[in-house]
């Protein structure tokens, strides 16, 4: 691959990842738009990032904040507007420069996290808009992970119930990494049944809508099991200049 080729390359990879999107859909019997493709740019250069917009993909997630701060400024100047997903651990010391950046934080992994957010929008945030954030669920429960303990989240509705500035868009998980990604298929099954457990106790003070699941090795089977937002970074840039 020559270095003037990423954009081919990218548009390549784009449309055969569409096309297991759709099909993945079709399997389940679901609308392809019922679910948003989040390119995950985190080992890639500002520069790969940038050609994204151009090809359609919007949404772009990284796991830093100190990179989203990073490539929000590299891509300031692009005539698209990219909305910025964090996916990964948010120090509550970053929190003040990255909440006027982001669209939305797929990582709230503790009660201390949530607090934090809810008494720094007004400061960060444009006046009577509410941040959506994701409680994300260890849902493999892996040691090395972040996130709820799976029978933490039922537990979690009185916490929730009277944040003013945050809106509980969904629940997001990390499947173990397994061969065969059918292996994950009880992962994101159970968070599916966490969510809908927890929209019965929230009712309508959140619209946890969102399930931000599947990456890279086991997309389709999260979108089988209900996914809304498949975070993907492997499949569309392995390769491709960092
Ligand atoms: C890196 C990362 C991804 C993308 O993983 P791939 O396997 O490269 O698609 C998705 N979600 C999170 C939280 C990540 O850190």
């Amino acid at each position: 691959m020559t270095v003037t080729q990423p954009q081919l390359v990218l548009a390549d990879r784009l449309a055969a990842v569409e096309q297991r999107l759709r099909a993945a859909c079709r399997r389940a019997g679901r609308a392809r738009d019922e679910v948003t493709l989040v390119a995950v740019t985190k080992t890639v250069s500002p520069a790969i990032a940038a050609l994204l917009p151009a090809l359609g993909v919007f949404d772009l997630g990284e796991s830093r904040p100190q990179e989203l701060w990073r490539k929000v400024e590299a891509l300031a100047g692009s005539t698209h507007a990219v909305r910025w997903h964090l996916i990964g651990h948010l120090q509550r010391n970053k929190i003040e420069r990255t909440l006027p950046l982001a669209h939305c934080i797929h990582s709230v992994d503790s009660l201390r996290l949530l607090e934090a957010l809810e008494r720094a929008c007004p400061a960060c945030r444009p006046a009577g808009s509410r941040l959506d954030v994701f409680l994300e669920v260890n849902a493999s429960r892996e040691a090395n992970k972040h996130g709820f303990a799976p029978e933490e989240v039922a537990a979690l509705a009185p916490a929730l119930l009277p944040l003013k500035n945050l809106r509980i868009a969904g629940l997001m998980t990390m499947a173990a990494y397994e061969e065969d990604p059918e292996h994950c298929r009880p992962t994101f099954a159970a968070l599916r049944q966490l969510r809908e457990r927890l929209r019965v106790a929230v009712g309508s003070a959140h619209p946890l809508q969102h399930l931000s699941m599947g990456m890279s090795n086991d997309f389709e089977v999260a979108i089988e099991e209900g996914a809304t937002m498949v975070r993907l970074g492997t499949v569309l840039f392995e390769g491709l200049e960092s």
